[in-house]
């Protein structure tokens, strides 16, 4: 089967555009450890900069931790609570309970109505999983320590204090904006007389990091290297690594030289390189991404994340298929745009899993994808066509991971974490895509090899999959002291 001269040459044309080169691999290495300093010692919000958040969080577990820990995490829908037995050899026990949050708290008329049902389900949780301890620990010191995921922006002033910014995915509690949210779910973890503190707040890319950091080596040969990276590749991306405390320019002196009189040498920082290159210096941009970005959420804003991430790589396919149309090149049984089904002309509506289907479809004629698309967009498709959706659907996943690897090489290179004779190094990643997604990580490593990390360096990183930051690690951020 062979394409048609026409639609090949145009196809040819946008995978070319697509196609991240050993040079704008480089540009892209080289402006983010700019991107990162300058965010490191950013005090007024220098727009190149990266956001570089310190989370507080000054020591990373070794995997011999012991004892019992909480962790809560409220998202979008859910508000998870879990408990985390660690076992002191890199494993650990987790029990865990999903509440729906009640839609009509999430517009609550006080911030004290949703936390007060935040802190009854970590008390039931407490008196069903851990009533024996909860009983026995009434002073303070033996509480059970519980860290905090919340996933809003957040202005943290401490490990465990921080603001409220702005609510997001729905969420409208006016009186809550600018408060202690971690003050608020103690003090009504207080009222009920839980025995629990909060005594973390917590973010999923640290405990990813975290979470890593602690189970590397369950299992003999399975630690090589100290953790140098947490990362999501989810429907999101971003990551967090330690940094040496002196490079952080943004944190207060007198803080900065109290850390070091107790012997702290590194802070955990939250990069939100999903903000990388909001202006687009060295990223590659395709029509295609600049029609996104105008329909998406947060035009201008995550504009790397726009490239890499789960929620945007479906969606990029189905922008090029109906440019595709409209050029008068493929589907050419629908008379008019508002013929096309209907799933095909909605935002969002091409999740990436069906592109890791695509990916690795080698069945006759691509009967499998066709299937796929049948289900996912009811769009029925020619040979022809699904041989070209293969070919986009491989340019467009290469270039999501061949971008991702611009933010490991930019930390390695700028933490020299590999100078040194065969020093390795560890990396924990965490979200479907690069759990799920057929060849993600291989593309990342071939592209890493291309950075000035070079083949030997490439060798020596260990990119493994962290799973449950929200949960084991949020609970041993509660650790760092
Ligand atoms: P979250 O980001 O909410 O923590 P996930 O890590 O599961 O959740 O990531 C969800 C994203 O991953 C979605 O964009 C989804 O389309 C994508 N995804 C889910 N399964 C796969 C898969 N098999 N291959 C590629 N992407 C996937
Ligand atoms: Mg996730």
């Amino acid at each position: 089967m062979s394409v048609n001269a026409k639609l090949q040459s145009r196809v040819d044309g946008i995978i070319n555009e697509l196609t991240v080169s050993q040079e704008i691999l480089n540009k892209g290495v080289d402006f983010f450890i700019k991107s990162a300093e300058k965010g490191l010692d950013n005090k007024d919000n220098d727009p190149y900069g990266l956001p570089m958040i310190p989370t507080y969080v000054t020591s990373i577990p070794t995997g011999k931790e012991r004892g019992v820990l909480l962790a809560a995490d409220l998202g979008g829908t859910n508000f998870r609570v879990c408990s985390v037995s660690l076992n002191g050899d890199h494993t650990f026990i987790i029990k865990q309970e999903k509440n729906p949050i009640p839609v009509d708290l999430m517009s609550a008329n006080s911030a004290d109505e949703l936390f007060e049902y935040l802190a009854k389900k970590i008390g039931q949780f407490v008196n069903t999983h851990h009533g024996d301890q909860a009983s026995e620990s009434k002073s303070d010191d033996n509480k059970l320590k519980l860290g905090f995921t919340f996933s809003f922006p957040v202005d943290q002033t401490s490990l465990d204090s921080g603001t409220l910014i702005r609510w997001t995915k729905g969420f409208n509690i006016e009186d809550c904006v600018g408060k202690d949210i971690v003050q608020l779910l103690q003090s009504h973890l207080d009222l009920l007389k839980i025995p629990v503190s909060v005594a973390a707040l917590a973010n999923d890319t640290v405990g990813t990091l975290l979470s890593r950091a602690y189970s590397a080596g369950a299992v003999a040969g399975d630690k090589q290297g100290d953790t140098l990276v947490g990362a999501i590749f989810g429907t999101g991306t971003n990551g967090a690594y330690p940094e040496l405390i002196d490079n952080i320019k943004k944190l207060p002196k007198n803080y900065v030289d109290e850390l070091k009189s107790k012997g702290k040498t590194h802070m955990v920082i939250n990069t939100e390189w999903g903000s990388f290159d909001n202006h687009l210096e060295v990223l590659p941009t395709t029509k295609y991404d600049v029609e996104i970005d105008k329909i998406s959420a947060n035009p201008g804003y995550h504009m790397f994340e726009k490239r890499v991430s789960g929620m945007f790589l479906g969606e990029i396919l189905r922008h090029i298929l109906v440019d595709l149309y409209r050029e008068g090149l493929i589907l050419q049984q629908y008379r008019s745009y508002e013929n096309l089904p209907h799933r095909l002309r909605t935002p969002w509506e091409l999740s990436s899993e069906i592109l890791s289907y695509i990916e690795i479809d080698d069945s006759t004629a691509l009967k499998a994808s066709e299937l796929a698309l049948l289900n996912a967009l009811r769009l029925p498709t020619t040979h022809e066509e699904r041989i070209i959706i293969q070919q986009l659907t491989i340019a467009i996943a290469k270039r999501a991971a061949y971008l991702g690897a611009i933010p490991f090489a930019g930390l390695l290179l700028k933490t020299k974490a590999l100078e040194g004779h065969n020093k390795e190094v560890d990396i924990g990643v965490d979200g479907s895509l690069v759990e799920f997604y057929p060849g993600f990580r291989a593309m990342l490593r071939d592209a890493l090899s291309m950075t000035k990390v070079g083949n030997q360096g490439e060798r020596r990183v260990h990119i493994n999959i962290a799973k449950d930051g929200s949960g084991v690690g949020a609970a041993l951020c509660t650790l760092s002291d």
